[in-house]
């Protein structure tokens, strides 16, 4: 999908909470919390997304936001979808979020960029998963990173990162670690990679018994060469994973000081799903945040911005009668 193909689809109210409710973001039906009654999708045109749910009975309002991904924001779903494309196509500079989204204040764009990333850390912690197996490789290797500081200007730090990478399924993972001793690396390894695979590292001493934890061990000398003339073990994969996480970590943290963890977790999910990531992002977002008919309570709630309070629904309901 390209952005004039998401802008067909977000053309009018309708069709945008067309486009929510197919892909699960915004609930099919819902039932009042007051009364139990079934609430029903109307049109209003004083309502910032020109819909909200209605409950038949008691005839209260409530935003369709309300228990969704884009509750308690002030912009319209159409402009968050819009903001959301940009970060999956890499796009979401402060400039394009400017001319695109009319967005303008920075701590809106990284709360943005934050809500999003909670959506890829939230994909990894329900589909825990370990890579390799039997008749797999995977390379291991350690790198340092330097994390910018929250408020400290060019102060960086250095922080070791310690990853894995199947190249096979093109799957891996990464973890910030304290140092580089064996008690800290083989227990990850453990953690992260199926026993009965073939581990592929250089010849750092931390990695002297991981043979003798269900795994097959290969060494590549590094002083030597890059690809063992004898195993064809290499750790090419895992090193050019690094240098791509770098490349992005300085860009990213480069202009809104990320903190480095959440920045390697974002960069794992476009690893996975970087083929089609609006699609994925939206499916990740629908699974963070389920929408259905018994889960979401109807309440006017004054404090969000995404609802209204019942003064000013009175009052929007004055101005449909008269
Ligand atoms: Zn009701």
């Amino acid at each position: 999908m390209n952005i004039t193909n998401l802008a067909d689809q977000l053309q009018t109210p309708e069709a945008t909470l067309n486009f929510c409710q197919k892909r699960k973001l915004v609930a099919e039906e819902k039932r009042c919390l007051h009364c139990g009654q079934d609430c029903l999708l109307a049109k209003r045109a004083s309502l910032s997304d020109g819909y909200g749910w209605r409950c038949s009975s008691c005839r209260c309002w409530t935003s369709i936001k309300n228990g969704t991904f884009f509750s308690y924001s002030r912009l319209t779903i159409s402009c968050i979808l819009k903001v959301i494309y940009l970060w999956a196509f890499e796009m979401a500079s402060t400039k394009n979020l400017h001319r695109e989204c009319g967005l303008r204040s920075r701590h809106t764009i990284v709360d943005w960029k934050n809500f999003l990333r909670d959506i890829c850390r939230d994909y990894f912690l329900r589909n825990p998963r370990q890579i390799g197996g039997p008749g797999h490789m995977v390379e291991i290797d350690e790198s340092v990173f330097n994390r910018r500081k929250h408020n400290v200007g060019r102060l960086l730090t250095p922080v070791w990162v310690f990853g894995g990478y199947d190249p096979a399924e093109k799957e891996g993972f990464l973890a910030t670690v304290p140092n580089r001793n064996a008690e800290t690396l083989l227990p990850l390894i453990k953690k992260y990679v199926l026993p009965g695979t073939t581990v592929v590292s250089d010849c750092w001493r931390a990695y002297s018994k991981v043979g003798g934890d269900g795994y097959h061990h290969l060494t590549v000398n590094h002083s030597l060469n890059f690809v063992d003339p004898v195993t064809q073990a290499t750790t090419n994969h895992v090193e050019r994973m690094w240098k791509e996480a770098k490349q992005g970590n300085k860009r990213e943290c480069g202009t809104n000081r990320e903190l480095l963890e959440t920045y390697l977790i974002e960069f794992m999910w476009r690893k996975k799903f970087g083929r089609q990531p609006f699609d994925s992002i939206l499916t990740h977002i629908a699974e963070s945040y389920p929408v259905g008919k018994e889960e979401l309570p109807i309440t006017i709630a004054t404090s969000s911005p995404s609802t209204l309070s019942s003064e000013a629904l009175q009052k929007s309901e004055e101005n449909i009668s008269s």
